[in-house]
């Protein structure tokens, strides 16, 4: 889609509104800042989004299996992941207008304001970016919602709304590995609601308090598995095939760029162009202490480069810190390992040893925690690591939106020039997949036709029935919504049983027949 046809935020939002995309939460109470409802086609596309995901990222594999865990849990799930302690945003206040504001987003604020406050105090260089009045000390806040667990409102009962789908995830590994016949390397995932008290909830749903999230824990072996078990551990620089079958010799760092590799292939097929979006490898000073390598996929959004998603390497931390916490193992037994290093010497296992304790201290980390790791590891015991894509759901569904949205100039029916407004959906997200109208309302035989059409498509698939207007008119309407095919019942078709399919996108039409139809949606819609 040409850029200079890129819709600005506001068009797409009174789109959202008037299709029945996006509202406000609560609106007819005034809304609530940082909540938005989905409606009639915004909840099909967002049913669609995750749909895609899912089948993408668990059906379509054998390694990856589901959870779908609760949303309240131990509170102490916060306190091993770290959220309770570390999870907050730097808050500031204007001592003048009082806005609440994060410190770490002024300078952003302050180029989103069309007329650019000055300093009331001189030379103050923080200052409010909506009145330039004195800003309070940043102070941590964290964004975890609290809640009481029964009746008795105490301190002792208090529990957090989860800010993220992970955890459970990690919470419930040895269940899942117990029970689901996978070993590692192997995935769990998890999509839905997660709550982040956000300080400024701003641009549309990008950055909402109340959200839905897609997320993925990939287990791997440590390197340091890999190598004793296949006596190697295969790297980027090997220049492995990461469109192949995946290995088991790779070690942590090609395991997460084959997931940064996946996931631009997700967002292609649900149609963001690859040209559309940047990776911003993280620097080593941004990364978390435990993460080792992170991956941020940013769009351009009509308000700036944003993170639509992340892909992390974060280590054994997590298995880790929960294993510390609930003093409940979380390493695996890995028997081909222990007989892999059955075969090994005193003296090769040493030599091992130290190898390890060099490759600690290299990384910061304790040489002395080397000799426990390995004696577990000679015995095939580890924790796994894990590689992280997180994504989420609204925050693709705002930049699908955007990059579906178009206003087109078109010949007008009666000369001139019309704007249509097209939403570009891929096939595969868009809410409605197919309208179906009689050409003639008041011809009796079209419209029976139509209506046996219509009702055996919608056993299918999602479609819109539609009699009221001219045609041009229900097509725009579609347009709108984003339909990629209109089936018109005519004249021709009471005859032959034939009809015409108009594209959206192309606006030609094709003449048909139903199995000619569903043979070419299936292969748009299959991933
Ligand atoms: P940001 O820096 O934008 O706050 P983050 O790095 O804290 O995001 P993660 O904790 O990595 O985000 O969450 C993973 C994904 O969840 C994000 O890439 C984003 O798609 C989504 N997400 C996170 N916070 C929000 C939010 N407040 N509203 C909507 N989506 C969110």
């Amino acid at each position: 889609m040409a850029e200079e046809n890129k819709s600005s935020l506001d068009a797409l939002t009174s789109l959202c509104k008037r299709r029945g995309f996006i509202y406000h939460s609560s609106e007819i109470y005034g809304g609530m800042p940082g909540f938005w409802d989905y409606g009639p086609l915004g909840c099909e596309l967002k049913n669609n989004v995750k749909q895609a995901w899912w089948q993408f990222t668990v059906r379509g594999r054998e390694d990856v299996v589901g959870l779908d865990a609760t949303i309240i849990m131990h509170p102490k799930i916060w306190k091993a992941s770290g959220h309770l302690d570390t999870f907050a945003d730097p808050m500031t206040m204007c001592r003048d207008c009082k806005k609440l504001m994060r410190a770490d987003q002024i300078a952003d604020i302050y180029a989103e304001q069309k007329k650019k406050p000055q300093p009331k105090a001189a030379g103050a260089d923080f200052f409010c970016p909506y009145c330039g009045g004195e800003l309070t000390e940043p102070k941590p806040f964290n964004l975890m919602f609290k809640t009481v667990v029964g009746p008795i409102d105490d301190p002792s009962n208090v529990a957090y709304l989860r800010p993220e789908t992970a955890q459970a995830i990690f919470a419930q590994f040895q269940n899942v590995t117990d029970t689901s016949r996978q070993r590692v390397p192997y995935g769990i995932a998890q999509m839905g609601k997660s709550f982040r008290n956000e300080v400024t909830p701003r641009n549309y749903t990008f950055r909402s308090r109340e959200f839905e999230q897609m997320e993925l824990e990939f287990f791997i072996r440590p390197d340091e598995a890999v190598e004793l078990q296949y006596g190697r551990v295969v790297t980027l620089a090997d220049k492995p095939d990461l469109d192949g079958p995946v290995q088991d010799d790779w070690g942590w760092e090609v395991w997460h760029k084959y997931w940064v590799e996946q996931r631009k292939k997700f967002l292609n097929a649900v149609g963001l162009p690859t040209e559309r979006f940047v990776e911003y490898w993280q620097k080593p000073d941004e990364l978390a202490h435990y993460a080792r390598a992170c991956v941020d996929i940013e769009y351009d959004f009509p308000f700036g480069r944003q993170e639509l998603e992340g892909i992390a390497a974060r280590s054994d931390f997590d298995l880790s810190q929960h294993q510390k916490f609930s003093g409940e193992s979380q390493a695996v037994f890995d028997d081909p390992l222990k007989q892999a290093c059955k075969k090994l010497t005193d003296a090769q296992k040493a030599a091992f040893v130290d190898k390890v304790r060099k490759d600690l201290a290299a990384r910061g980390k304790d040489p002395a925690a080397a000799e426990k790791f390995c004696a577990g590891l000679f015995d095939g015991k580890y924790v796994p690591h894990v590689i992280e894509p997180s994504a989420g759901v609204d925050r693709l569904m705002l930049a699908l939106l955007c990059e579906a949205y178009e206003e087109q100039k078109i010949a007008g029916e009666k000369g001139g020039e019309d704007v249509r407004t097209v939403l570009h959906f891929n096939p595969k997200v868009a809410p409605v997949k197919a309208a179906v109208f009689p050409l003639v309302r008041k011809d009796p035989a079209q419209e029976k036709m139509a209506r046996e059409i219509f009702e055996k498509l919608r056993r299918k698939v999602n479609c819109m029935w539609d009699v009221s207007g001219q045609i041009g008119r229900r097509y725009r309407r579609q347009d709108e919504a984003g339909t990629p095919w209109c089936i018109t019942v005519d004249g021709q078709s009471v005859q032959d049983g034939t009809f015409t399919v108009r594209d959206r996108d192309s606006m030609e039409q094709k003449r048909m027949s139903y199995g000619e139809f569903l043979a070419m949606m299936d292969e748009a819609l299959e991933f």
